[in-house]
């Protein structure tokens, strides 16, 4: 009886390769978990708490308490609470906005910014792939990430996939495909931004049009 190719035996048995690729996923999200309990957990900081940190650091600048609820997918009294232990434990400040008593704006204290740093273990490993493997790899990324906010899984961020000034592969065949209308720049795969102080949210009609550019599908 003829056998296999080593080659087919080895492909049929991997099993499906999105569900490899969500397992991988995980994986790394099980990693970046782990490494932030090992950092937080002594201080007794619950995950919501943790995530408002990241949140935070990411954002790089000092957000309100909806947009942090909206980060976090949280209700705002959850919110609340979190931003409450964090201010107890000197992690982050509340500070008024000028003009506009009611709105506090909430930011890492310095001692936060020290604590809100990403798992080094995790860092490390992603400084190992080449930059081609970076950019792509982030593309990928972006790509999957504005399609879970499209459907209404992830809540939207302050991102070039949603940007009015984001122009998709304006630029073929260049090492920086994509072009930002705000800087009047062409930028690399590397570049794209999750959290941007620049972006303006384009209305839904540029937001489609982006959509099927940034990701080539048809709507
Ligand atoms: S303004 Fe910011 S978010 Fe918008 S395209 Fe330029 S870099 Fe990206």
């Amino acid at each position: 009886m003829e056998r296999a190719p080593r080659s087919d035996a080895l492909e049929s048995g991997a099993g499906p390769i999105i569900a490899r690729l969500a397992a991988a996923l995980a994986q790394i999200g099980t990693a970046l978990r782990s490494g932030v309990w090992r950092t937080h957990g002594p201080r007794g900081l619950s995950p919501t708490q943790v995530q408002t940190l990241a949140a935070l650091q990411v954002a790089e600048r000092p957000l309100q308490l909806t947009e942090i609820a909206r980060h976090l997918a949280v209700t705002a009294p959850t919110a609340s609470e979190a931003v409450a232990t964090l201010v107890g434990n000197r992690l982050v400040g509340k500070t008024k906005r000028a003009g506009d008593g009611r709105a506090v704006a909430i930011s890492l204290s310095a001692r936060g910014r020290i604590a809100a740093g990403w798992p080094p273990a995790v860092l490390r490993e992603i400084a190992f792939l080449s930059p081609t493997e970076r950019g792509s790899c982030l593309r990928s990324l972006v790509t999957v990430i504005r399609a879970l906010q499209r459907s209404g899984e992830l809540p939207a961020c302050r991102m070039c996939a949603s940007c009015q000034y984001f122009r998709p592969y304006a630029h073929p065949r260049s090492a920086r495909p994509h072009h930002c209308a705000f800087v009047e720049a062409a930028f690399a795969d590397a570049h794209l931004r999750l959290e941007c102080r620049d972006d303006a949210l384009a209305d839904q009609a540029r937001q489609d049009e982006i959509w099927c550019r940034f990701a080539r599908r048809a709507g």
